[in-house]
């Protein structure tokens, strides 16, 4: 809702004013208090500085002066000292600004405490936890930071009615309660955009709302610059004046008999991380696992309603076509909860095209859309909690259209900036990239069914509805406190997975809250499920530890959690989040743990898929360049879709390369092994040897050639100055191989593989890099060699180059990377009667080993 305007209240008063936010909100209580002198006796200094204000009555009383839209808040005298929680989100932002709609920013306690004639507002610590049974929780302040972060003086007190009153201005407009600005990135490039100063002209208020047990205060906040200081997005209207607008909750705490559930490391759940002061365990943590507060109707019943279940509403933005798919993908979580004892625990209903209340408001729980500009995400499904306990108060879930529209990162996969290597969301754990893999893999597989079987909509309408499915489930599963498990795509078989049957009734994979690849058969009759359909065994025996109720006596909860931790060696239980997945080189260790893998043998399951991609790509002319009257756009987005998915296979298969399992399972636990177990030597060499053909061998890109040539862009008004628009086919595939070689002699992997031989790996670092070295050279060792060859040798010498100078590989990596400069540069010594070309090359690598290891 716009700030009502100066204008329109000096014109029109009273009813009017009533009638107009009626009309625009569904706040309780809106009141205009003393809209005449005369009716009203200003009896008191508290009454006159709110005079002539609406008042939105509820958890803080705000009043607005209806003049110049100025906001006041009422303090109760018994508020003063109570704990709040607070959340903070971003209504509307730009991305740009690091903002965007939905976007929840923080979640924390506040208290409104009294000094002499101030009040101030306090973020209160909640990190560490002090028994109070035990003495030492006298000096639980000592050495913790409470966080001041507004003070005010106290304007009016009503010391009759116990209220206070301060002017809300200097709280709201401005950053006191909630950092908006990004902190300034010391490593931000010339030109970035930065925002500039907060206005406080032009910052105002959008909405208040007030009810009993919450108070929302949204505000836009303008940023103001002489000039526009960097390059912005469309989005951005104009870079000298950029508004973010924020929602600032403050939320009554809980009073109720809700029981914290702690958190384990064989599950894996969002949590409140907090450690136990007093405690003397090798592991003193007290951390509180996010879940919703469900009690059971009937507590003896076995299976019962709760009494408040879980609601979602599907947003009136949402695509009429996608609702009935939306809810029952929502709904397909029912079944997980009924294992815990639940029935309905989750309802979903429609936001009527005529509802009065607004998808920020933090007492519905919405399933949002947008089709951002640019978006940061996919989905996403944040939720906030009572930071003194971790119980869930509310959530939504964003879902970004972009998910279903056609795949356009095309410019940088010619330019050597495409991310092959998905990077670990970096700015929040919550922060999830699920649809952005939906959308890369919907697109591969819609090629697929076009080029194999001329696919028609139908086929592709059940692909979509699949990935929504999918999408859905998981971002619900976020919202019910589970975080990912990118190691449940590696409990079936790959003949498992392309059983239809066998998929049909078990899914593909333990979980839905991992990544992995869409499942495509090149025998698309024999097609199995794309992607799972409901939450699967790990999602179900999850939700059984967050949500089975608790029983009254301490110990038998304790040996009754305990029984249901204990099936965590069960293999369809497997779980590891993203702080173990291995996307990005140098982060986790058991290449089970992966995104954009599928089955228990991740190097076979990709090798097929390769072969899929050979066949596509000798189809893809056939198929794409055949549509007569349009430019070859789509044949080029396939060309992408169908190349990342080789790069990401590629990547997937190196990962068994120094690779160690890990198990978490405790001491004595049935079927646990050791924790660290090294991938079997044989596996190992199985992976180098598929990465040796299908991305080093001289014919590894041959398929392909027919189809460089039809690979243009459609022109867009001058889209293309400054750069040249032909297909730079070898930045494209030198990228795929330098991000493996560059995996397998990352100091972290290379140092693994030297360690795990002290118990058990036998595929020695010297072997790994001798390997590496015959699959880039031997081939063509005494012959020609081709273009793509060339280069991949010139950039494996100088990583060998840099491996030998550099700080963090340690001695027997460097011993390994001289050992075999040396060695190609015997190669180049014994080349025989070659061409010019390959003269040239081997002049070049020559040089280049002289200089890494005279230098
Ligand atoms: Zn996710």
């Amino acid at each position: 809702m716009p700030l009502i305007s100066r204008n329109a209240l000096q014109v029109v008063f009273g009813v009017f004013l009533f009638l107009l936010i009626s009309a625009c909100s569904n706040t309780q209580k809106i009141s205009v208090s003393s809209t005449s002198a005369t009716q009203q006796q200003v009896s008191s200094e508290f009454d006159k500085a709110i005079e002539n204000s609406v008042t939105y009555d509820g958890l803080f009383t705000v009043y607005q002066d209806t003049t110049d839209g100025s906001v006041k808040l009422q303090i109760n005298e018994d508020q003063i000292d109570q704990e709040f929680i607070y959340f903070g989100m971003s209504s509307n932002g730009v991305l740009d600004a690091g903002h965007f709609r939905g976007a929840f920013r923080e979640n924390k306690i506040l208290k409104v405490r009294r000094y002499f004639d101030k009040l101030e507002f306090v973020h209160v610590n909640n990190s560490f936890y002090f028994d109070n049974e035990s003495p030492l929780s006298r000096a639980s302040a000592a050495n913790i930071s409470d966080a001041v972060l507004f003070s005010t003086e106290i304007e009016a007190e009503d010391k009759e009615n116990g209220k206070l009153l301060i002017n809300a201005d200097p709280l709201f407009i401005s950053e006191s309660l909630s950092q908006i600005k990004p902190t300034p990135n010391p490593r931000s490039r010339p030109g970035e955009f930065s925002l500039g100063r907060l206005s406080n002209e032009k910052s105002k208020y959008s909405e208040i709302r007030s009810y009993p047990e919450n108070t929302d205060v949204i505000v836009e906040y303008v940023y103001d610059s002489p000039y526009v200081t960097g390059s912005t997005s469309d989005a951005v209207t104009d870079g000298r004046a950029v508004s973010v607008t924020f929602q600032h909750t403050f939320i009554e705490m809980p009073e109720n008999n809700y029981k914290p559930r702690f958190d384990d490391p064989r599950v894996g759940y969002f949590i409140t991380q907090k450690d136990n002061q007093v405690s003397t365990s090798a592991t003193p943590y007290h951390d509180l696992i996010h879940r919703w507060n469900l009690v059971k109707k009937d507590p003896e019943a076995e299976l019962s309603e709760p009494v408040e279940p879980i609601v979602w509403w599907i947003e009136n933005t949402t695509p009429t076509g996608f609702r009935e798919t939306i809810q029952n993908a929502t709904l397909a979580w029912n079944e997980a909860f009924e294992k815990a004892g639940f029935k309905n625990a989750i309802q979903v209903k429609v936001q009527p095209d005529s509802a009065d209340w607004d998808a920020g408001d933090v007492r519905y729980n919405v399933l949002r859309w947008t089709s951002s500009p640019n978006p940061p995400f996919g989905g996403y499904g944040p939720s906030f909690v009572n930071p003194r306990t971790g119980e869930i108060l509310g959530a939504d879930i964003m879902l970004e259209w972009a998910a279903f529209r056609s795949y356009t990162r095309a410019d940088d996969l010619f330019t050597g900036s495409f991310d092959f290597f998905d990077m670990h969301e970096s700015m929040d754990p919550r922060y999830c990239s699920i649809s952005q893999y939906l959308s890369e893999d919907r697109q591969f597989a819609s090629s697929a069914l076009l080029i194999l079987d001329d696919a028609g909509e139908e086929d592709i309408d059940g692909l979509e509805k699949q990935a929504m499915t999918r999408l859905i489930l998981h971002e619900v599963g976020h919202t019910l406190g589970l975080n990912h498990n990118m190691q449940a795509s590696s409990i079936y078989s790959p003949e498992e997975i392309n059983d239809p049957e066998f998929a049909a009734e078990n899914g593909l994979s333990g979980s839905v809250m991992d990544y992995h690849s869409i499942n495509v058969n090149s025998d698309h009759d024999a097609q199995s499920l794309y992607y799972d359909l409901q939450p699967g065994p790990y999602d179900v025996w999850a939700i059984e530890y967050g949500y089975s109720p608790a029983l009254d006596d301490p110990e038998a909860e304790d040996a009754r959690l305990e029984e249901i931790l204990s099936r965590s060696t069960e293999p369809e239980l497997a779980f590891g989040n993203d702080a173990d997945d291995m996307r990005s080189s140098g982060n986790g260790i058991d290449p089970r743990v992966m995104v954009r893998d599928l089955s228990s043998d991740p190097v076979e399951y990709s090798a097929d898929r390769i072969q899929l991609i050979s066949t596509l790509l000798d189809g893809l002319v056939e198929k794409y360049g055949t549509i007569e009257g349009q430019s070859y756009q789509e044949l080029r987005n396939a060309f992408i879709s169908i190349m990342g998915q080789r790069a990401r296979q590629t990547t997937v298969i190196s990962r068994q390369i120094g690779g160690v399992y890990r198990d978490r399972a405790f001491i004595g636990q049935e079927g646990g092994t050791q924790p660290y177990t090294p991938v079997p030597a044989e596996k190992q060499r199985e992976a180098m040897s598929q990465l040796s053909e299908h991305l080093f061998a001289p014919d590894a890109f041959e398929e392909s050639h027919e189809v460089y040539k039809y690979l243009q862009e459609q022109r867009r008004g001058f889209d293309f100055f400054g750069e040249t628009e032909d297909p730079k086919v070898h930045d494209l595939v030198l990228g795929m191989q330098v991000g493996v070689m560059t995996h397998i002699l990352h100091p972290s992997t290379i140092k693994r593989i030297t360690n795990s031989r002290l118990y058990g790996n036998t595929y020695v670092a010297a072997d790994v890099v001798r390997d590496l070295t015959s699959a880039i050279f031997d081939a063509d060792a005494s012959g020609n060699v081709n273009t793509f060859r060339q280069n991949a040798q010139v950039e494996y010498v100088k990583v060998l180059g840099v491996v030998l100078e550099s700080d963090q590989h340690d001695n027997l990596a460097k011993s390994a990377a001289l050992h075999n400069l040396q060695y190609i540069r015997g190669l180049m010594e014994d080349k025989g009667n070659v061409n010019n070309e390959t003269m040239a090359h081997a002049a070049h690598i020559t040089y280049l080993i002289d200089e890494a290891i005279e230098s």
